[in-house]
């Protein structure tokens, strides 16, 4: 429940402070579909650009492209998108409720995990130092039953998904008597499939539109440029090209908050590579991305790599990156061997030859491809959940905070005069006309300074200049930390470095080598 009441606050806090906004909210929501407000969509470009200096500007054989929304319906074909984008879904008939059915059995399975971490929280307690946690969940009989069942219960989904067997993911859900989290009825419809892409038209009369799917993911706008980009670029394998953009999914069920969108963003890299060294860059991609995620600094254990039991049909090894959000450790990042499938199916229904010439070996071949996948929104969410805090303080009060990575932070620092008079607005207008060549700036003059503090750290704004009657005498001004409250006196002129060394892409980024 603490984890319930936690999340709660993200999504009320994210909306107070102009984070997230429900999409058309007067006309009361529209389902799974959110706007970015004025704090929002500087979080959301700061995370893209993140993401991009360290995937594009930062490796000389990775190019971005920003490939079109619509693209040939032949495309999804293709893909297999038309035949295979599917979900398995379940309706409860009592409560009308749809569902999906893997997401059933996998918070099934996340209840038994919970049970897991209960064990092992009670046994550090008792065993103190002495604990050893990796020999404890190997050894423990009821934790290695535990993990047994878990095992079981995965390995037995994704063979029946695999196979299409849907009448035995229903007698899995009724095996292990999973109720409707809703209302506890287990009275439940068959599972069927249900194809995720949205529908649209284009064209200005209905006889002679043509039907066309908005895109369910970015990737196939890379491999469709594929040949356009290598030989324009001049590129040699192995190189990459990167791109963020939205892609559209009519998700069954779409609750978390924008963990689960039906418009959502994503950055996608397709890494392309000679046959026979997907191993290897597999293991690079694995190990690369999650420096990426440990250069931001929310916590080494809030992260995980799930490999699949379940490979999609293009796939020959499969991993996530999983987050630990507020409801639990989740998806945020995949990174999948493609092999050459996507490729080879545009050569077969395109007709036209997508192959890479290697002058080294003086041969075609179709490159393979190692792609690494992450929600724009759920990289959002778990930035956003990991920064909120609730922090006690010395004097018995608390304080809300949101201890945002400086370089992610919409605004960098807010400039405070101490009182409206004395000619203080005018200096901290003057401070925040020179900041702002460099940085997103904040001027605050409403209310005493210390609930200013408290505003500017709910903000989640790093650093605040105080602008007071010594600042007429000597050209300093105070600067406070968010996160340690400290205050320093400095000069005015040296803020823009003092700033600049904490919120500077380069300090953070360097952290991943
Ligand atoms: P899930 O199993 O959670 O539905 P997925 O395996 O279908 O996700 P991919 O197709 O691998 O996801 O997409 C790559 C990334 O895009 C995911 O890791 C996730 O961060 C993001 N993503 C996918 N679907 C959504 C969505 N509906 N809303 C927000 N982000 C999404």
């Amino acid at each position: 429940m603490a984890n319930d009441d936690q999340f709660k606050k993200v999504i009320s806090h994210a909306k107070e402070y102009g984070y997230v906004f429900q999409s058309s909210e007067i006309y009361d929501g529209l389902s799974a579909v959110y706007d970015y407000a004025q704090n929002g969509a500087e979080l959301k470009k700061n995370i893209r650009d993140y993401w991009w200096k360290a995937m594009v500007q930062m490796n000389d054989n990775i190019v971005g492209i920003d490939s079109a929304i619509f693209m040939h319906p032949t495309i999804w074909k293709a893909s297999g998108h038309v035949d295979a984008f599917n979900d398995p879904l379940i309706d409860n008939k009592d409560s009308k409720k749809r569902y999906r059915a893997d997401v059933l059995i996998e918070d099934y399975c996340a209840k038994i995990e919970a049970k897991i971490d209960k064990e092992v929280k009670k046994a550090e307690k008792r065993f103190g130092d002495a604990f050893n946690k990796a020999e404890f969940i190997s050894t423990n009989p009821r934790v290695v039953g535990y993990q047994e069942k878990i095992n079981e219960i995965l390995s037995r989904m994704g063979k029946s998904l695999e196979a299409e067997d849907l009448l035995d993911v229903k007698a899995l859900i009724e095996e292990l008597e999973i109720a409707d989290p809703l209302t506890g009825s287990r009275n439940w419809t068959d599972v069927k499939q249900f194809n995720l892409m949205f529908g649209t038209k284009l064209g200005a009369s209905a006889e002679h539109a043509m039907d066309l799917y908005l895109r369910p993911e970015t990737a196939q706008g890379i491999f469709v440029n594929f040949l356009n980009v290598q030989k324009t670029g001049r590129m040699k394998i192995p190189f990459g090209i990167a791109q963020t953009g939205k892609a559209f999914r009519n998700e069954i069920v779409a609750r978390q908050f924008i963990f689960r969108m039906r418009e959502f963003e994503q950055m996608e890299m397709q890494f392309f590579i000679k046959p026979g060294t997907q191993k290897e860059w597999f293991e690079y991609w694995k190990e690369t991305r999650m420096k990426w995620h440990n250069s931001l600094g929310l916590g080494e254990d809030n992260y995980r790599f799930h490999d699949h039991e379940k490979l999609a049909h293009y796939a020959d090894a499969a991993t996530d990156i999983e987050f630990k959000f507020p409801f639990g450790f989740k998806e945020l990042e995949g990174i999948h061997s493609r092999t050459d499938f996507d490729l080879k199916q545009h050569e077969a229904f395109s007709g036209k030859k997508l192959q890479y010439f290697d002058h080294e070996d003086n041969a075609s071949y179709t490159p393979y491809v190692l792609e690494t996948s992450i929600g724009l929104d759920r990289m959002f969410l778990a930035v956003f959940s990991n920064a909120l805090v609730e922090e006690e303080l010395d004097n018995n009060t608390t304080r809300t905070v949101l201890k945002l990575p400086a370089v992610l932070a919409p605004v960098k620092a807010a400039i405070l005069p101490l009182v409206k008079k004395d000619g203080l607005p005018d200096i901290a207008k003057q401070i925040v006309e020179d900041l702002k060549w460099d940085f997103n700036v904040d001027y605050d003059e409403k209310d005493a300074v210390g609930r200013r503090y408290r505003r500017q750290d709910a903000n989640g704004t790093p650093f605040c200049i105080t602008v007071d009657h010594d600042t007429l005498e000597d050209n300093t001004v105070t600067i406070r930390h968010r996160d340690t409250m400290e205050q320093k006196r400095v000069k005015i002129t040296d803020l823009k470095n003092i700033i600049k060394a904490e919120v500077d892409v380069k300090h953070w980024l360097q952290k991943m080598k």
